[in-house]
């Protein structure tokens, strides 16, 4: 998550040619990735589609460990009892309350996950070893300007794979470790826990960011969706994203595109309310437009598609669309979106809009980049399986077409 402005995005209301029936891939902007074709179907699954990182369906407690090294200069975590158990148990229920902004959203299996969280007083305890950590006083490259916390999410592209510690993957695309880390060395930027915050509004609110970080740990890329809990940019300091959790709303400060993401990646099967989908394609109303390389690119990719409740005016859902897959793949880049989980028996109206606002492309590159694998990437990968991702279109502008 970046420091950020909220400000001076130009939004293009327009419409899009819609075709209804087509199977596209896309649900959401998630961390995406292409099975290991190269192994024996029976680890890879034979299919070059790419598969959604996602964490595997716990019977048990999904195990979370923080770093109590908090680093005093510059201090960067303020709490409201500074006494050093106080501060200590203050972050942990920080955390627990982050995550339990994930697993309280109706309509998702991960309604009834737990969390344990343990501490361990080791500094650097981020890194690639089986254990999902969480950290706030480690150095790391990707803290470049304007960065206030990142997550590192490992996804397994085949059966069997191991990290560390961490049991071998069962299923294609099982998020194998996952670390969070906070900016611990920009000496104007520190964090407040909630009983905090409003006593230093200079502080980030440590509680949002850490809601969005665990939204990547569950498998999610961006969203360009400005009440999104996904939107890439952290509120403004001195302040929280969206309602506080509370006991009977603990998944309150999501915005409804979050919950819509989150459905799809992790749906409940017992849900009949929201099974609605629309399904649809941004195409090139002159061919000419489209990219001259990489071949075999029939529509826009990338763009946003956004779909809001006609009722109230809410946007419920959005998607980056471009691209379908079917087995054996690889992905098509034929302009393809699908918003699924909707609520049935309201209406919709959906718009696209290009990527080229305050939310670009390179923030949502871990959905885009990671659709394909081909010779290049991956010597001895089957041609026939590989493809190229064009990149994103960001200059379209969009006409009405009344669909059937
Ligand atoms: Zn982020």
């Amino acid at each position: 998550m970046k420091k950020g402005i909220k400000s001076g995005c130009a939004v293009t209301l327009a419409f899009f040619y819609a075709t209804w029936g087509a199977t596209a891939a896309t649900g959401y902007a998630y961390n995406e990735i292409v099975p290991e074709v190269r192994q024996l179907a029976s680890i890879s699954g034979g299919s070059a589609c790419p598969v959604r990182s996602h964490i595997r369906a716990v019977s048990s407690a999904l195990a979370v460990q923080w770093s109590t090294s908090l680093g005093t200069n510059p201090q960067t975590i303020i709490t409201q009892d500074q006494t050093p158990n106080g501060r200590l148990a203050e972050i942990e229920q920080v955390i627990t309350q982050s995550a339990g902004v994930w697993s309280g959203v109706n309509g998702s299996t991960l309604q009834s996950l737990a969390v344990s969280v343990t501490r361990t007083t080791v500094q650097n305890a981020c890194g690639p070893d089986g254990v999902n950590s969480i950290c706030f006083n480690q150095a790391d490259l990707a803290f470049t300007p304007g960065v206030l916390a990142f997550t590192r999410v490992i996804t397994a592209d085949r059966i069997g794979v191991q990290i560390g510690s961490g049991a071998p993957s069962s299923e294609v695309g099982e998020i194998l470790d996952v670390d969070i880390y906070f900016n611990p060395s920009d000496s104007r930027t520190s964090y407040a826990t909630p009983p905090a915050l409003s006593e230093t509004p200079a502080a980030y609110g440590m509680e949002s960011l850490l809601t969005h970080e665990v939204g990547h740990a569950l498998g999610f890329s961006h969203s360009a969706v400005w009440s999104a809990m996904m939107f890439p940019f952290a509120p403004t300091v001195g302040t929280f994203s969206g309602t506080r959790p509370s006991q009977g709303h603990p998944d309150a400060p999501l915005g409804e595109d979050d919950r819509t993401g989150l459905r799809v990646l992790y749906p409940d099967p017992a849900d009949t309310l929201r099974v609605g989908t629309i399904r649809g394609h941004i195409l090139n109303a002159n061919p000419l437009s489209l990219p001259a390389s990489p071949p075999g690119v029939t529509g826009v990719f990338g763009s946003h598609v956004v779909a809001v409740d006609a009722a109230s005016g809410a946007v419920v859902g959005a998607t980056v669309g471009g691209w379908s897959c079917s087995a054996p793949g690889p992905a098509q880049f034929d302009g393809s979106y699908a918003i699924e989980r909707l609520p049935t028996g309201a209406s919709y109206e959906v718009y696209a809009e290009p990527l080229n606002g305050a939310v670009d492309p390179t923030q949502i590159s871990d959905t885009t980049r990671s659709l394909c694998r081909n010779s290049t990437s991956d010597p001895g990968w089957p041609p026939l399986q590989g493809c190229v991702a064009p990149p994103v279109d960001i200059s379209f502008t969009v006409r009405t077409r009344p669909g059937p």
